[in-house]
């Protein structure tokens, strides 16, 4: 993998704040993958802890908050961090203790991924923790990242049947704080895998790839990850959208 670090610098490091997956497909195990692939070093705060199989979710243990607290100042008191990206959190506590544990006096760039249900079906988010995650870490968001469904989730409305009703809904999610706001165009019709990046200041791209049919987990950790991984190595967030979404194309035509 390519990377856009100086040589002879720090590598950057990106703060991965997710749940481990014993499968190995999604979750922090993903996200340390990725950030490797992209020469980024990576922090971790585990969440929660999963027992699942690509087909089931048998076991959430979810971490206190206190021990979340414990490692983002360990995570902090370690090294400079470059970006955040957030993944599942679980429960209202996590959401809370996530968003009083991170720095204020500084702004570090941080892609969220709206973590709320799996592929094959568990909770990934408690009700509260959603709303929480609306009315705290939306505003700190540099991007938010949701698929379809969880767009119209966190807006309490029904799926979007087309993209302009999409754009509509991503703009309605601009509203609630974060810069910008990535739909992931996985679950449309359609040829063409089109992403849709709607941002505060630069309006909207279309971000478009050959559909290809296969599924995979942790897509979507993976292009947060991505994401994190070109912000921090200091590409403007446009670009790091497009490499991290060629990224996730060669990781599904690879399966
Ligand atoms: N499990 C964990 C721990 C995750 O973090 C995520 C996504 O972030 C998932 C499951 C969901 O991944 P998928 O929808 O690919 O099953």
């Amino acid at each position: 993998m390519s990377s856009v670090n100086e040589p002879g610098r720090a590598r950057p490091a990106v703060l991965a704040i997710a749940a481990t997956d014993s499968s190995g497909g999604a979750g922090i195990t993903r996200d340390v993958q990725v950030l490797a692939d992209f020469s980024v070093d990576a922090l971790c705060v585990v969440t929660a802890v999963t027992a699942q199989s690509d087909s089931r979710i048998t076991v959430v243990h979810h971490i206190p908050p206190e021990v979340i607290r414990a490692q983002v100042a360990a995570a902090f008191a370690t090294r400079q961090v470059g970006a955040i990206k957030i993944g599942m959190l679980g429960t209202r506590a996590s959401v809370d203790a996530v968003a009083d544990s991170l720095p204020r006096s500084v702004s570090i760039p941080m892609v969220l991924d709206p973590v709320l249900v799996s592929s094959s079906g568990g909770v990934l988010l408690d009700a509260g923790g959603r709303d929480a995650l609306r009315k705290y870490l939306f505003p700190r968001a540099a991007l938010i990242t949701p698929n379809v469904p969880e767009v119209a989730a966190l807006l309490d409305a029904d799926i979007a049947t087309s993209e302009h009703l999409l754009i509509e809904q991503a703009q309605t999610l601009l509203t609630l704080g974060p810069q910008a706001v990535l739909v992931k165009g996985g679950h449309m019709n359609g040829d063409e895998a089109v992403d849709l990046l709607v941002c505060r200041n630069h309006g909207l791209h279309r971000l478009s790839a050959p559909r290809l049919r296969g599924t995979q987990r942790g897509t979507g950790c993976a292009l947060a990850s991505g994401i994190a991984a070109g912000v921090a190595s200091g590409m403007s967030l446009f670009d790091a959208c497009g490499r991290a979404k060629r990224y996730v194309l060669e990781m599904l035509s690879r399966q």
